[in-house]
């Protein structure tokens, strides 16, 4: 059995940047050479694995990364059987409902009976089901945006960070359904010496951030 930890970072995207630097701030160095999938660390008891994000969750859950860094969002989409353990306050943005210019919204209730395009079908379907709306949800894999023009839905839920893209695509960010910061995810099976890497890396990560503040 393995005792040292994987840590499963975004391969490349904007997750990317910022997770290496926060592990390179933990003094922890390793060679991450272009195309690069795994690079060991040459001076902690870790592994670095290169993946897409959406995949990061699953395998935590399985095992086969003890650690990953993720947005918020797709923790929480993915619902893998994993821990939260540490927020990290980078790649902060938003999940929001966007409708066409022009139209009129009061509140959440106004989607009833529409259908609104998504990546993100289980946090809209629980947002939707708390506020009592019942809406079709059609999930689609990206380019979220289109939907409306296209005559594909009348709304959608979307990551938003500055709103440029909603507004580029004719539509107008009218509610804002969840909150989204990078977080730091743990399999929760992890041996007693895998534990204290984890303590020890947490350790220096708020020790980082308290340097900053
Ligand atoms: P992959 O190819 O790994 O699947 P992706 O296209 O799904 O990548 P990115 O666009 O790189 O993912 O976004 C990764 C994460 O960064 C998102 O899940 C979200 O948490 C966060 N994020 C997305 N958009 C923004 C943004 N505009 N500003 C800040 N953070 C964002
Ligand atoms: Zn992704």
């Amino acid at each position: 059995m393995t005792e040292i930890l994987r840590i499963a970072v975004q391969k490349s995207g904007r997750l990317s940047d910022d997770s290496l630097k926060l592990i390179k701030e933990c003094g922890i160095r390793f060679d991450n050479g272009a195309g690069k999938l795994r690079a060991p660390a040459a001076n902690f008891p870790a592994e670095i694995l290169f993946l897409r994000d959406d995949d990061i969750p699953g395998y935590v859950e399985d095992g086969v990364a003890h650690l990953g860094i993720v947005g918020e969002n797709v923790a929480v989409e993915t619902a893998r059987d994993v821990d939260t353990v540490y927020r990290l306050g980078f790649s902060k943005c938003r999940l929001s409902i966007g409708i066409p210019r022009g139209e009129k919204y009061g509140s959440i209730k106004d989607l009833h009976g529409k259908s609104i395009a998504t990546s993100y079908p289980r946090i809209l379907g629980k947002y939707l089901q708390d506020n009592e709306v019942e809406a079709q949800i059609h999930e689609i894999g990206g380019s979220v945006e289109i939907a409306p023009s296209i005559g594909l839905a009348e709304a959608v839920c979307d990551i938003v960070s500055s709103g440029s893209t909603l507004l580029s695509n004719g539509l107008q960010e009218v509610e804002t359904i969840f909150r989204s910061e990078a977080v730091m995810i743990a399999s929760r099976n992890l041996s007693d010496t895998q534990q204290s890497h984890l303590d020890q890396l947490l350790f220096r990560i708020k020790s980082v951030q308290a340097a900053k503040n």
